[in-house]
């Protein structure tokens, strides 16, 4: 094996096939042959357009979903399985404070544990004991990601974290997610229909088609986070839109 003796991949997925069935409708089938891995250390962004079978991928390696045909290692259903999630929705209990949030997200004999590390690079220090009605929608992102970051996690998922936001609200996030992932360097598997983010953050780029999702390229990005400029960005969207047709966007 070419990657004998290296760590194994935090994440392995492998989804033959699934299909969404129900009584009123007809099925509709959402991922049909999608497998990769997501290395240690690495930042991995799955790009496809829109209802190509993205969240559905997120919520089969989550455990959240079992009705699919492929197998997904470690075991999510298995404690331990260290996997911080931030859905595209924040999902905050809206009767409990920021940190009353994030303190329950954590097992019962870690809900003491000091959060300020984690709540100041985050810049939700503010607004700890506010309740998320109070917070715009990227407050509320910024606290689901402290939230599975209080979890110390292997890899982080992120389903779209940037949709939504307006210009200035989008560029803070997207700096701290990249400062947190240099600073706590775990793995991340992000998912997004926007190429650019995407470049901004990845290592590599997994390009999926639309519905059923397909893997239909991979791609190394060789050059340091930094060097990653206005004219790097536009120079490789389109080169990759012109090699992956209908998933990008151009
Ligand atoms: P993406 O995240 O890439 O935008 P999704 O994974 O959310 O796409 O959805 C993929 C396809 O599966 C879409 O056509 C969507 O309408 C359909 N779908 C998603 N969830 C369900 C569901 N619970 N029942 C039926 N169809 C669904
Ligand atoms: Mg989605």
């Amino acid at each position: 094996m070419s990657d004998a003796g290296a760590e194994p991949p935090v994440l392995s997925v492998e989804i033959a096939r699934k299909v969404y069935r129900s009584r009123r409708a007809e099925p509709v089938e959402a991922v049909r042959g999608l497998a990769f891995r997501v290395p240690a250390g690495e930042i991995v962004c799955l790009i496809g357009p829109s209802g190509a079978g993205k969240t559905t991928t997120l919520r089969i390696l989550l455990g959240l979903d079992r009705d699919y045909e492929g197998s997904v290692a470690p075991d999510p259903r298995e404690a331990g399985a260290g996997v911080g999630m931030v859905f595209q929705e924040p999902r905050l209990l809206p009767w409990r404070t920021v940190e009353q949030n994030v303190r329950l997200a954590l097992p019962r004999e870690r809900r003491a544990r000091d959060l300020d590390g984690l709540f100041a690079p985050l810049g939700l220090e503010p607004w700890r004991d506010r309740y998320p009605g109070a917070l715009s929608l990227g407050m509320q992102r910024r606290v689901a990601l402290a939230r599975a970051l209080a979890l110390d996690p292997r890899l982080l998922v992120l389903d779209e974290p940037f949709v939504s936001l307006d210009d200035t609200a989008a560029a803070q996030l997207r700096a701290i997610v990249a400062d947190t992932v240099d600073r706590l360097g775990m793995s991340v598997l992000m998912v997004t229909h926007n190429i650019a983010e995407a470049l901004g953050l990845a290592d590599r780029l997994l390009l999926v088609s639309a519905r059923p999702a397909r893997l239909v390229g991979e791609e190394r990005l060789p050059v340091p986070r930094p060097a990653r400029d206005r004219a790097f960005v536009e120079a490789t969207r389109a080169a990759l839109a012109a090699r992956y047709p209908g998933v990008i966007a151009d």
